[in-house]
């Protein structure tokens, strides 16, 4: 039996019993995100803390119907010279919180790791996590505050390339727009962008002063990625770059879309020239949102697509009731939690179900395994 494998939940904590581990800012605590993501976790904004987060967070692994899941860390900020800046971070999970959270749990628990590209220790930290069972590494370059275009950044890919005594150690990295995690800095938030359009110049020009963006090194970010695929790099675009509101409530001229660019990258990756290999993965997909992409996926090469859930991002039974759905959508975005219906079962569970529903037997559910070997 091909074994299923969720590569993308996150995991945190708010840092009031673990502070070494990670932490949530105050700030963060008091966004929709943070309180819909409590939701969908199934934890009442009173209760939370880190022990309840650590409950039930195991508990979700335990009783879900997976046979894997890749519970991501995310490395605090490192700033231009190299200095790890944990409070310029809203959220950070250190590498040793999922690693606690494997011994707990077992072998069900893969070990996704994070490790700043700005670290002066950058490698030999990657090796350390390697040494303890890591199976990707996770970039978030908004909020991680780095942009792949800085020469640190691409020597870090390449080392990924064959870090594993000669085999890459996959990339996770996060492209597109972000709303889970943001940055402390307004202007790294251009950082996850794949390409710079019209639109983007256009809505950066009338922002204010101090919620301007950089203007993305488009060129660079591109070379880093090309010269990662040369040196035999795994890059995994999460969401496959895809806008999370898909065009169906702003359409997709108001919101950023990195689709076009990641499909490129995919297919230069079957083509000769390249050891390294692009992927994308499909976490974050169980949304009416994105119910419009599933067809592109589906033509996408299938080797080179790949299984998530991004929990806790809400998961919606998508083919149930069209009706309830709306209603559903429309409390979640306008933050009425009494009126968001929370699938009631195991939340990855329910994200597999769907999924498999929505693609049947696609390679993207079992294909980490030859990814990670195991
Ligand atoms: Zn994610």
């Amino acid at each position: 039996m091909p074994r299923i494998i969720d590569i993308h939940m996150h995991v945190g904590l708010i840092g009031d019993k673990w502070p070494e581990m990670g932490r949530m800012s105050a700030w963060y605590r008091q966004q929709l995100t943070y309180k819909i993501f409590l939701l969908y976790a199934g934890i009442s904004p009173d209760d939370a803390c880190d022990q309840a987060l650590w409950d039930k967070t195991v508990d979700t692994l335990n009783s879900c119907d997976l046979d894997h899941v890749v519970c991501l860390a995310l490395d605090p900020v490192y700033d231009g010279g190299g200095v790890r800046r944990e409070e310029a971070s809203h959220v950070w999970v250190d590498n040793a919180f999922v690693i606690k959270l494997k011994k707990a749990v077992g072998p069900k628990v893969l070990f996704g790791a994070s490790v700043h590209p700005y670290a002066p220790d950058f490698r030999e930290r990657t090796a350390q996590c390697i040494a303890d069972g890591a199976v990707l590494m996770k970039w978030l370059p908004s909020a991680q505050q780095f942009t792949l275009s800085d020469p640190r950044a691409r020597n870090a890919l390449e080392f990924l390339a064959t870090a594993r005594n000669g085999k890459p150690l996959p990339l996770l990295l996060h492209c597109g727009m972000e709303y889970a995690i943001p940055t402390m800095d307004p202007r790294t938030q251009s950082y996850d962008l794949l390409r710079w359009t019209w639109t983007d110049k256009t809505r950066n020009f009338f922002r204010r002063k101090r919620d301007k963006w950089n203007t993305p090194d488009i060129n660079g970010i591109h070379d880093t990625l090309k010269a990662g695929m040369k040196a035999g790099a795994q890059i995994i675009f999460a969401h496959c770059g895809t806008p999370y509101f898909a065009g169906n409530i702003l359409g997709g001229l108001i919101e950023h879309d990195d689709f076009p660019v990641v499909k490129k990258f995919i297919k230069k990756s079957t083509e000769p020239g390249y050891s390294g290999t692009c992927y994308g993965d499909v976490s974050a997909f169980c949304t009416p949102f994105r119910k419009k992409y599933f067809k592109d996926v589906k033509k996408l090469p299938s080797d080179h697509i790949l299984f998530g859930s991004d929990f806790p991002t809400p998961a919606f039974e998508i083919f149930a009731d069209a009706k309830e759905h709306h209603e559903d959508l429309k409390a979640v975005l306008k933050g009425q939690f009494e009126r968001i219906i929370v699938p009631q079962d195991n939340l990855l569970d329910v994200n597999y179900r769907e999924l498999r529903q929505a693609f049947g037997d696609h390679p993207m559910f079992s294909r980490f395994a030859d990814l990670a070997d195991i």
